[in-house]
Formats: structure tokens, sequence, C-alpha cells
């Protein structure tokens, strides 16, 4: 009896573990539950070596953060207090920050390394993330060999579409996202009018194919627009795990 229980048990957590997500969120557009525990993984690509060095950034380009200072950063109560050592920036458990400037429509570059000692699993894993007009996530998760929700794991458009494919690289490398948004667009009535659309490559590989937000990230709950300005504060997530953030520099379109 009692092995059985134990079974039993491992059994469970076993499932939990290769299957995490959700059997009881509502379900999108396309069918999918929001985080469905069974919605298939994208195929994983090896995106080649990590740069070395940051890349380069473009004449054009506002840069956000270059490595040394958070001038163009505050956090939700004052200063931007996450800490910037090295050439890099980590996320420290003061909360998320944001850019002082509002942008809309850009093309965004940002260099990410999950922690290189790994912890965790699933969402607790090296979670962060990347949000356009503070309000449309692009995730930021440890991917590599660690199972998630599809619609969760990195470079997904949080709860609503996941990659076409896996380019995640290993805990501790240096990961590219570049990024063209369109913010959405509202009739006078508050009718939506054209939704948000993104594309991303991820370590050069394209992950996000013009792909639609049914409306702003949400967790555990359907997406749904309510009309706001087309810009906003570009916000970096404090999920609790260290993620480290280089050369990051946007060029507005
Ligand atoms: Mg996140």
């Amino acid at each position: 009896m009692r092995i059985a229980l134990i079974l039993l048990v491992n059994a469970a957590a076993l499932t939990a573990q290769h299957n995490p997500g959700y059997t009881d969120t509502p379900k999108l557009p396309s069918g999918w539950r929001v985080h469905d525990s069974e919605r298939p993984h994208p195929p994983v690509v090896d995106p080649g070596p990590a740069p070395a060095e940051p890349l380069p950034v473009p004449s054009d380009a506002i840069v956000l953060f270059d490595g040394r200072t958070l001038d163009a950063w505050e956090g939700n109560k004052g200063a931007a207090k996450w800490a910037v050592q090295d050439g890099y920036m980590e996320v420290n458990g003061t909360g998320d920050i944001h850019t002082k400037q509002e942008f809309g429509d850009c093309q965004l570059h940002v260099e990410w390394a999950s922690p290189a000692e790994v912890k965790g699993d699933s969402q607790g894993r090296g979670n962060s993330g990347i949000f356009l007009l503070g309000r449309y996530e692009v995730q930021v998760l440890d991917s590599y060999e660690n199972v998630t929700y599809a619609d969760g794991q990195a470079a997904a458009l949080y709860g609503q579409h996941p990659p076409l494919v896996n380019a995640c690289r290993a805990p501790g490398q240096w990961q590219t996202y570049d990024i063209v948004f369109r913010a959405p667009r509202f009739k006078d009535d508050g009718a939506l009018e054209s939704p948000a659309r993104v594309t991303v490559l991820h370590n050069g590989v394209l992950v996000q194919d013009a792909q639609e937000y049914w409306g702003p990230s949400a967790h555990r709950s359907l997406p749904h627009y309510e009309k706001h300005p087309s810009t906003g504060q570009l916000r970096l997530q404090d999920h609790g795990n260290p993620v480290h953030y280089r050369n990051i520099w946007i060029r507005p379109l």
C-alpha cells in the first residue's frame, strides 16, 4: 500500500515536471488554453555560439543601456536599483524597471543571459521579460532543456503565442533578441483599429513572424484590448531570478 502510494505520488510529480501548465484556463482564439499543458513545444534549434562581445550599435539608435549606467531607467518607486557590474545589469529583487522615455513602434535590440547556476525549473528558472509599451511581453526565460508551458517559454508572447522554434542558448551564455514592434491603434470610440504586432529574432533565428497580440499580456486569463496610448515605457520584469542584461538599444520607427 505504501509503495503504491509512493509510486502514485512520484507519477504525479513526474507529470507535473514534464507537463507544466494548466488544463482549466480559458481558450485563446487559437483553440489552445492559456498556458495549455497539452500544447506542443516548438522544435529546438541550435543558434550557434554566443557573441563574445556586445554586438555593434547602429549610429541612429537610442542607447538604453551601455553596460555602465541605469540613467535611462527608473523603478516603480524612484531610481532603478538593479545591480550594474562588469558591463551588465542584474535583476536583484528590487522590482521591475522601465525607461524614462516612452516609445511606440520600434526596433529593439536586447542582450540577456539566464543565470549560469541553474536553480528552479519551468517558470521559476531564469524568468524575466520585456514589456513593449509596458504591456506586451516578450518572455525571457531559461528555456535550455527546461520544460514549461509552450506559451511561457523564451521568446513566447506570454500567454498567447509560443515561439516558432526554441533557439535558446545554455544558461549563462549571452543571447540576443531583435524585436520589431508595432503598437496597436484604436479608433476614437475605443474600438481596435489594428492589433499590436511583433517580429522577434532570438539569437538571429526568426521566432515570431509579425505575430499579432490579442491584447496586453495576461497570466492565466484571456488577453483583451482596451484603448490606450500608442506609446509607453519599455519595462523589464523582475521575476525574482538574477537574469543579466547588456547592450539595449532602440530605434523608433
Ligand atoms: Mg516573464
